[in-house]
């Protein structure tokens, strides 16, 4: 081989060398690029899934939300949006809402639960009344669509017992306790309140001094009697002096002043 062209090869060679280092280094290149890429998505995800977890972990905490009242943990029982209407109207030809929703509170007694909106308003009645010596006891408050269908088949299975048939059991059971989905109860508003020394639902009830007093200071606390004497026909419901439906502090005002039903309110 001549030196000339010894050094034509070696040329040659080098060029070879180089083109295969620039190589080497594009695909280098191209590597690292794809890894950070790699990377960088996998981050994201990380990170993604830890905001979405942070956002579970705040629900949870609305869900688990505990209210606190007078020092004592009350549940929010329901989770949902308060849809309540103070004066929503539930009687045998106005069923609940089929997407009624509500969120509940458990009263200090631990037992009973009202909609939310009624809840300071009933506590404070009842405090009210028992600073003038008075004792209540809450009979019944909300009661899920459930619970009225059970309660209205244990009623009829007792006079189907006593030798009525169906038909004659559902429509005396009727008169005073409502087929599912068109109890007042059902709302969260309507709460059963009877003097603790006579806890019996008949017309003894209101001449105890706590139904006394209830009838007369209900409306300044936003309630009413909602199924008032004389007015069965009207309500389709027996005259009940025990049942209180809160309906807000103006509406109520205006029902006990006038001595009117709900219905009839909601007509003018
Ligand atoms: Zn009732």
């Amino acid at each position: 081989m001549t030196s000339e062209k010894k050094r034509g090869y070696n040329k040659k060679r080098m060029k070879q060398i180089r083109r295969q280092r620039r190589l080497k280094r594009r695909l280098l290149g191209a590597g690292i690029l794809i890894l950070s890429g790699v990377c960088i998505f996998l981050l994201g995800k990380s990170v993604g899934r830890q905001e979405e977890m942070q956002i579970l972990t705040k629900e949870e905490k609305v869900k688990n939300y505990t209210y606190n009242q007078g020092g004592q943990e009350e549940e929010y029982d329901l989770d949902g949006i308060l849809t309540v209407r103070e004066i929503l109207l539930v009687n045998k030809d106005n069923p609940l809402p089929e997407d009624y929703e509500v969120t509940l509170l458990t009263l200090p007694d631990g037992v009973n639960r009202a909609a939310e909106e009624a809840y300071e308003p009933l506590c404070d009645m009842l405090k009210a009344g028992q600073k003038e010596g008075l004792s209540f006891e809450i009979c019944s408050s909300y009661r899920s669509v459930e619970r009225q269908q059970e309660l209205l088949d244990e009623d009829i299975n007792t006079l189907m017992r006593q030798g009525y048939s169906y038909k004659e059991a559902y429509e005396e059971v009727t008169k005073e306790t409502m087929p599912p989905g068109y109890s007042e109860h059902s709302t969260g508003l309507a709460f059963d309140i009877v003097s603790l020394g006579y806890q019996i639902l008949d017309a003894g009830q209101e001449k105890t001094k706590e139904n006394i007093w209830l009838q007369s200071h209900c409306a300044e606390y936003g309630f009413i009697l909602r199924y008032p004497k004389g007015k069965e026909d009207i309500t389709a419901i027996n005259y009940e002096s025990w049942h209180f439906r809160y309906v807000g502090k103006e509406a109520a005002a205006y029902i006990m002043e006038n001595g009117i039903t709900l219905e009839e309110y909601l007509e003018l």
